[in-house]
């Protein structure tokens, strides 16, 4: 067992400079460039392992997926997991997936300064999480946690340029059979847990004047597109009572969304709940035709898979109703569903104790957006800590997080890894 860890307070002085770094190196007028499988992602990758191995003197090794791996060795072969993504949009922000990355390699520097940490510790920059380039978002760490057909979910794909994935895999010495391996891979490392920082890319602790918060979980979600059809008719000719509109039986359903999530909101971060109808499209779609045709997207989120439950049972009838009110039919097609993913409460326990520390309050609140902890989260303890945003926008140059809150963030996550190194080397075999 190594002495206890010389009293090193957590500092975010060299993550920021990293960060500074990286952006300086990958970015554009526009923004962020770094897109998975591109040339800037490559470099923004060589960047990275070249640090690793100057700065640690350690090899990085890549899975059949394409997850890059940095593993500093512990007492026991136990491990924790720490990851997120480099990759980013086109055109995108200077935090989103690399603070993450690159607070981890904090975590091994300070660790490897301290002597032999009592488990194994891995860090992993997940490959495509943003899906930019062919539409598939957490590629990487779905693939790791099993949940990823390879062949099915991408052999298809196709980007704007006509490339396809499997061509675009190949540059980067990726196969899809290869994919199928990162469930093995990710097996072997005996994980006992998974921790992730990440910027929030939304408004709720800026508007809670908080500058970090404790994940309660990714929340899932139910995503459907309705097609309301009635019949088209000449805005002159059809007397209102004898109209079959769609758009204003799909308005009806609409405003009825609206009043769903009211309803099933609670007041707290962990009950909020969310509707949204996002795109209509009308048919014949002029200013003298009555609309025969209307689809409506759906987009239905909650932390609780009961409660998201009621709310779709709840959708489902209201767009009866309005079909009936207005004599037309309806029609759901699903989109996209997605299972909640609450994160562990144990080591929830321990961000919010870190998180508290560094900043005097432990705000909680649930991520609508996905991030590669959803992945882990379904076959490892997993939990994450979000650092501001503000403005609280992401997918865009424009997204930041102030300094004094990146700072903040970035010890309330690396006091949260000490205490889960802590409480894991209690368990460790
Ligand atoms: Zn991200």
């Amino acid at each position: 067992m190594r002495k206890p860890p010389p009293a090193t307070k957590p500092t975010s002085k060299r993550v920021i400079a990293d960060l500074k770094e990286l952006a300086a190196l990958t970015s554009d007028a526009r923004g962020a460039q770094r897109v998975a499988w591109g040339p800037v992602w490559r470099k923004t990758r060589d960047w990275f392992t070249a640090k690793v191995k100057t700065e640690l003197g350690l090899d990085t090794r890549r899975d059949g997926a394409g997850n890059l791996w940095a593993t500093l060795p512990g007492a026991s072969k136990d491990s924790l997991v720490i990851g997120s993504h480099l990759d980013s949009v086109p055109g995108g922000g200077w935090l989103d997936g690399c603070l993450g990355v690159l607070a981890g390699l904090e975590v091994l520097r300070r660790e490897q300064a301290k002597g032999i940490p009592p488990l194994t510790l891995h860090l992993v920059d997940w490959a495509d999480e943003e899906g930019a380039r062919f539409g598939r978002s957490l590629t990487g760490s779905a693939a790791s946690a099993g949940a990823l057909d390879a062949h099915a979910e991408l052999a298809h794909l196709v980007d704007r340029n006509g490339v396809k994935l499997p061509d675009a895999l190949r540059e980067n010495d990726v196969t899809l059979a290869g994919m199928g391996t990162a469930r093995a891979y990710f097996d072997a490392l005996d994980a006992a847990a998974y921790l992730e920082l990440h910027i929030e890319q939304g408004p709720v602790l800026e508007a809670m004047k908080k500058p970090v918060g404790v994940v309660l979980g990714t929340m899932g979600v139910e995503r459907y597109n309705l097609h309301f059809i009635g019949q088209a008719a000449h805005s002159g000719a059809a007397p209102i009572h004898l109209r079959k509109d769609a758009f204003l039986a799909a308005a009806q359903f609409a405003l009825a969304c609206r009043e769903i999530s009211v309803k099933y909101s609670g007041r707290t971060p962990r009950t909020r709940v969310v509707a949204t109808c996002g795109v209509v499209k009308v048919e014949p779609n002029f200013v003298t035709a009555v609309p025969g045709s209307t689809e409506i997207s759906i987009d239905l989120r909650a932390l609780d898979g009961k409660v998201l439950g009621k709310m779709l049972a709840d959708a489902k009838r209201a767009s009866q109703r309005a079909a009936k009110t207005h004599l037309v039919t309806v029609a759901w097609s699903p989109l996209l569903h997605i299972t909640p993913r609450p994160f562990d409460e144990t080591l929830m326990k321990l961000v919010r104790a870190s998180v508290k520390d560094v900043t005097g309050s432990a705000p909680e609140l649930p991520s609508g957006p996905l991030h590669d902890a959803a992945e882990m989260a379904a076959i490892v303890p997993t939990a994450m800590v979000f650092a501001q945003s503000s403005p609280g926008i992401s997918h865009t140059r424009l997204e930041d997080t102030p300094l004094p809150a990146l700072d903040q963030s970035i010890r309330a996550f690396l006091l949260t890894v000490d205490r889960t190194i802590a409480h894991l080397a209690r368990h460790a075999t």
